[in-house]
């Protein structure tokens, strides 16, 4: 098959074409696992932190988390799907399925988690193989491009969602205006009508936006909300943004960092803090990791109710090093998603 590989980390600067187009054998699934005929993967943010070096990944590997394909083969021991059916691959790409954490449903925070086109080849190919358990059936309302961009940003925005364990009628806080932010906003206009949200971002731009979403108020990120917030959710790369968020919450509010690693160019800011202003009174702070697999199939569904219909510009699988020096330089026309086998 063809796959665009990632052999070394490296600076994207000085290396504009850190994936090669090569040659694989077709993977071979395993008793319980499914091969996926490829035909969509989105192109993430956590890919350069992987080609960087930051999310250092298995080397070589083919990256690549929100994947859509068909089933076209299936080991022995498999039960859950048929051939041709339509699945998404998200970033849980393995657990143990046996520990408590994923007895529970946090398979997330399972000790064996393997992450999909990091611990094991992803979906810059044509084909990939997984278990059956950690594939998703994808709602018919998408088609297969418009599938791959929710498998990342939308499902690890549900998982920060329900980690806040807002309830209708309560009020929530967005700090930082990226993609994960616009999906929870749509979700919690949905799932929780009489919720009110307030966002904090840093251009006029993201607060109008914000507003047109739904947002009942957006201001910058230090400014302080028109009422104390039951709980907030930080998409933001910084530290300012969740010092000044604590001071927004209620007694027993809660802050939701929903990031994979803070910069350390602001750290300093995290001297400013302030015991009795943003933190006592029983304020919380929880981080988001990775996501479960419960999240992928709820939010699919909810994302298909709703419904969520993400803005996609379309790469050829060769054309990946483009796509992904685009998204670095912040040329975004929508969601970059790579086609792959055509349908
Ligand atoms: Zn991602
Ligand atoms: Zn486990």
């Amino acid at each position: 098959m063809k796959a665009m590989v990632l052999n070394k980390v490296c600076d994207l600067k000085e290396n504009k074409k850190p994936l090669e187009m090569v040659n694989l054998p077709d993977p071979v699934p395993g008793e319980k696992e499914i091969r996926v005929k490829i035909s969509a993967c989105g192109v993430c943010h956590t890919e350069l932190d992987e080609i960087e070096g930051r999310t250092p990944p298995q080397l070589p590997v083919v990256l690549g988390h929100q994947v859509v394909g068909r089933v076209e083969k299936a080991g022995k021991k498999t039960k859950k799907y048929k051939m041709g059916d339509r699945v998404g691959i998200a970033w849980i790409y393995s657990a143990c399925g046996q520990c408590k954490y994923c007895l529970q449903g946090d398979d997330n925070l399972c000790k064996e988690f393997r992450a999909t086109g990091q611990d094991a080849n992803g979906g810059y190919a044509e084909y990939m193989t997984v278990k059956e358990d950690f594939a998703f059936l994808i709602p018919d309302v998408y088609s297969d491009v418009q599938a791959a961009p929710l498998l990342c940003a939308g499902a690890i925005g549900y998982r920060s969602l329900r980690l806040t364990g807002v309830k209708d009628e309560q009020s929530l806080g967005l700090t930082g205006f990226g993609a994960s932010a616009h999906l929870v906003l749509k979700m919690v206009r949905n799932k929780y009508p009489h919720t009110k949200v307030f966002v904090f971002a840093r251009s006029e731009k993201e607060r109008i936006f914000a507003k047109e979403l739904g947002a009942i108020w957006a201001g910058d990120t230090c400014d302080e909300s028109p009422e104390k917030l039951d709980s907030i959710i930080d998409t933001t790369p910084a530290w300012k943004p969740v010092v000044e968020a604590l001071k927004n919450l209620k007694s027993g509010g809660r802050l939701v960092i929903n990031a994979i690693r803070k910069e350390e160019k602001d750290k300093d800011c995290l001297l400013k803090l302030d015991y009795p202003g943003h933190l006592w009174m029983e304020k919380e702070i929880k981080s988001v990791a990775n996501v479960a697999s419960r999240d992928v199939s709820e939010f699919l569904e909810l994302a298909a109710k709703i419904p969520i219909i993400p803005e996609v510009q379309e790469f050829a699988l060769e054309e990946a090093n483009t796509a992904l020096l685009e998204l670095k330089e912040r040329k975004i026309r929508g969601a970059k998603v790579l086609r792959i086998n055509a349908y």
